[in-house]
């Protein structure tokens, strides 16, 4: 299989050429739905030359040989005689996927244990695939044949009309657009066409109409000296016309997207194209303006676009029509056809890991397109994944620091606010320490302005009776409810489960229910509460909701009009207003003790990026840090801004449990509505991993099977299966051993989480 799979696009050329009457055109058919193995089809001569991998076809499948659409993943000739169902037809005109995309996708369906007609729809976009935004209509022309009997033909003067027009055109035109020419309606075409003059042709155009992107306004940043090495260990690499890594780790405001930039200048100048991804591009409209402003003709690619607009992108892109795509995670598939880099901003990002199937990291998947294409890959960041920081010990990447800001502007000095002490002497209630109130009032009068971090949206996060104990649950999920004031209504964070918020016990009826735990529906009515004379404004996916509310909310607060701004991690990142002269951050360990290896890695990341929130103009700025935990060392080394402090903590911890990067982990979840049934499930599983594991010879840990952190979810008792080791591969392999004959009980279902990064 493996040997087999390799050789896939090594085809000689035109086996369809040689004229050995045995040779047969052998099309490889990888089903979208259904079966899940290659099946191989005979091209017949009708489609020799016009088919090619990336095409979508339509073939016999299955005893009925019901027509089924599939996608050609290889073309080769053979000999054998064996007798195979023909191919019927094509969906496609084009290729969908070059051969180069196709291998990548293969890849991704080989690491994340993913269908392989999944990945690939998975990478087209469905928009593509349906051609959202196109018509078929009918298109009609003149035929060089028809000149010779319209000599011999008396037309009237509108059947003239149309004949005129079409002599003057190459190519087919369509029928609504030749009956606009000739001004009449369609009737006299077709009688054309019954008459033998004109001939139809059923094609698909564009009907909506192309968007054009503003031009490139001219501002040119000279690099300072740390910019400039780092461009130039790029350039080096775009230069040596082979792949390399490298990481770009340079402090918040440093100047990492102004050295990208660059880069990319020097790329779009030879002609080649670069795909830049970002978290969440709806998040970071600073960032898709700003390349805007340099290069021409940027395609932005995100969630919220039409399925008629990913479309047009998409065959912009692959016409060569665009310089630079910027986008989320899935712009990593952008058809580019002639890929010079790609750069992936704020690699640590957990946004760039799709959590559905295929389970793909753009992270990883950009590492492996830019080793196929021979292509830079930099990936940049102020706090790097450890994945990516070990690679650069062990040489793998090339390290380049941006260890200063721009302009020499000092980092925020960071404070920690021990909330022990805090909640001892009670002077101050509520979520606001005396510490942090001060330092508001003073940024607040000397005109500056105000972040407060929160990650905890809604009002309370836990409602409770103090009668008899009960936890107000979700009945669906093991997680408890969050009052939410708008609308009055307890809320599941996880279904979005909703109930009237409750006055009494619904258990013993007692009438003093208790609202305790801070979200950020009740720091914005604390804020509103102690600063009356300025405007604040709250930021959640609550508040976000409407399409234009992020633009709405973030000109506000740059415009000076709103002086605080109270949110979760979505204001934590990428954000730059150089009036911010304050952060609070408060309360820094809600991610801390999660039963996630990563819990401290996060927790790090968090502090340190909303830090580099302020500080970024000539005020300065000062951070404060609300914490149970002021020497944990994760809290320490942000209150320093010192990466490799953390690093050189905790990479020794990973090492000694072989947690990534030390060693490869999949992660398993098995989830059904009878507990029992999934447990047992769970526990056939890791039965047969521990077997096939033992039989390979392999030292591998499984943990598990058990109740995972979210142990119930949507009605679904869920169970987890944690496997690590070194050998990434053959902890798949193992899997697929243990599975491959396994079927779940009924209404059980289970998934393979490769390189998880989601542990609940
Ligand atoms: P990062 O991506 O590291 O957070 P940015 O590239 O966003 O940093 O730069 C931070 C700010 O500094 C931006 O406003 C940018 O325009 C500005 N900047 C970056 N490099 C330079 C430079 N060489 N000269 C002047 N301003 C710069
Ligand atoms: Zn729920």
């Amino acid at each position: 299989m493996k040997a087999e799979q390799q050789s896939l696009f090594e085809m000689n050329p035109a086996p369809w050429d040689q004229d050995d009457a045995r040779e047969q055109l052998v099309a490889t058919l990888i089903f979208s739905r259904g079966p899940q193995q290659p099946f191989d089809y005979r091209v017949p001569d009708r489609l020799r030359g016009e088919i090619s991998p990336g095409q979508r076809v339509r073939a016999p499948l299955g005893k009925s040989d019901r027509l089924v659409t599939a996608y050609c993943v290889r073309l080769a000739s053979s000999m054998s005689g064996a007798p195979l169902k023909e191919v019927d037809s094509l969906v496609d005109r084009q290729s969908l996927l070059s051969p180069a995309m196709l291998r990548l996708t293969e890849w991704m369906a080989e690491h994340y244990m993913c269908p392989w007609g999944q990945v690939i729809e998975a990478v087209v976009p469905s928009g593509v695939r349906a051609q959202a935004g196109t018509r078929q209509t009918q298109f009609v022309s003149l035929p060089n044949r028809a000149h010779a009997r319209l000599v011999h033909m008396k037309l009237t003067p509108t059947q003239q009309r149309i004949v005129d027009y079409l002599a003057g055109r190459a190519a087919p035109s369509p029928i609504v657009q030749v009956a606009r020419a000739a001004g009449c309606t369609v009737g006299p075409i077709q009688t054309l066409q019954k008459k033998g003059i004109v001939e139809f042709e059923l094609r698909r155009f564009d009907s909506s109409p192309i968007e054009d992107s503003p031009a490139a306004t001219e501002a040119h940043l000279e690099l300072n000296s740390d910019q400039r090495l780092a461009l130039d260990a790029i350039a080096t690499a775009l230069d040596s016309r082979a792949h390399s890594t490298i990481l770009m780790h340079g402090v918040t405001g440093s100047g990492k997207t102004e050295v990208y930039i660059h880069a990319i200048q020097e790329v779009v100048r030879f002609g080649r194209q670069a795909i830049v991804l970002v978290p969440e591009i709806s998040l970071t409209p600073q960032t898709e303006a700003r390349f805007r402003s340099r290069f021409g003709n940027v395609a932005v690619l995100h969630s919220h676009q039409t399925d008629a607009q990913r479309r047009r992108h998409w065959e912009q892109i692959a016409a060569a029509g665009v310089s630079v795509v910027v986008g989320a995670r899935s712009a990593v598939f952008a058809p580019t056809p002639n890929l010079g880099l790609i750069v992936l901003d704020e690699e640590h990002e957990n946004t760039f890991k799709q959590d559905t199937a295929p389970r793909y990291n753009a992270r990883d998947v950009a590492l492996e397109r830019a080793r196929a294409e021979a292509i830079p890959l930099v990936l940049g960041s102020a706090t790097p994944s450890l994945e990516s920081w070990q690679r650069t010990v062990t040489g793998e990447y090339r390290l380049v620091s941006l260890p200063r800001r721009v302009f020499d502007r000092p980092l925020p000095q960071v404070i920690t606010v021990d909330l022990r002490v805090e909640s001892r002497d009670r002077r101050s209630r509520g979520a606001i320490s005396r510490q942090l109130q001060l330092g508001m009032d003073a940024a607040l009068k000397a005109g500056g302005q105000v972040i407060l971090l929160l990650n905890r949206r809604g009002y309370s996060t836990h409602i409770q009776c103090p009668g008899c104990g009960l936890v107000m649950r979700c009945p669906h999920c093991a997680i408890g409810l969050t009052h939410h004031v708008h609308g009055d209504q307890a809320i599941c964070h996880y279904c979005d489960y909703q109930v009237p918020a409750p006055t009494e016990c619904p258990e013993c009826q007692f009438a003093g229910i208790h609202y305790r735990g801070l979200g950020t529906q009740r720091l914005e009515a604390e804020v509103r509460a102690r600063f009356s004379g300025y405007r604040c404004l709250r930021m959640d996916t609550d508040t976000m909701k409407k399409p234009g509310s992020h633009e709405r909310a973030l000109s506000a607060f740059r415009d000076g009009e709103v002086r605080i701004l109270v949110g979760t991690q979505m204001i934590a990142k990428g954000l730059d207003f150089p009036n911010v002269t304050l952060v609070g951050v408060v309360n820094a360990d809600t991610a801390l003790h999660l039963p996630d290896f990563r819990a401290a890695e996060r927790t790090f990341q968090l502090v340190t990026q909303v830090a580099g929130r302020t500080g970024r103009g000539e005020k300065g700025g000062r951070v404060l840090v609300q914490t149970f935990s002021p020497d944990h060392p994760a809290i320490m080394a942000a209150v320093r801004h010192d990466f490799a402090m953390f690093a050189a903590g905790e990479l020794p911890a990973r090492k000694k449990y072989e947690y990534p990067p030390f060693g490869s982990m999949i992660r398993l979840v098995v989830r059904g509505p009878a507990e029992p049934v999934a447990a047992e499930f769970a526990n056939q599983i890791a039965t047969r991993l521990r077997a096939a594991l033992d039989k390979a010879g392999l030292h591998s840990r499984v943990l598990g099977p058990a109740p995972a952190p979210i142990a119930k979810l949507r009605g679904n008792f869920r169970f987890q299966i944690q496997l690590q080791g070194g050998d990434g591969a053959a902890l798949r392999q193992a899997v697929r051993d243990a599975t491959d004959t396994l079927k779940p009980p009924e209404l059980v279902q289970w998934i393979a989480d490769v390189d998880p990064v989601d542990m609940l």
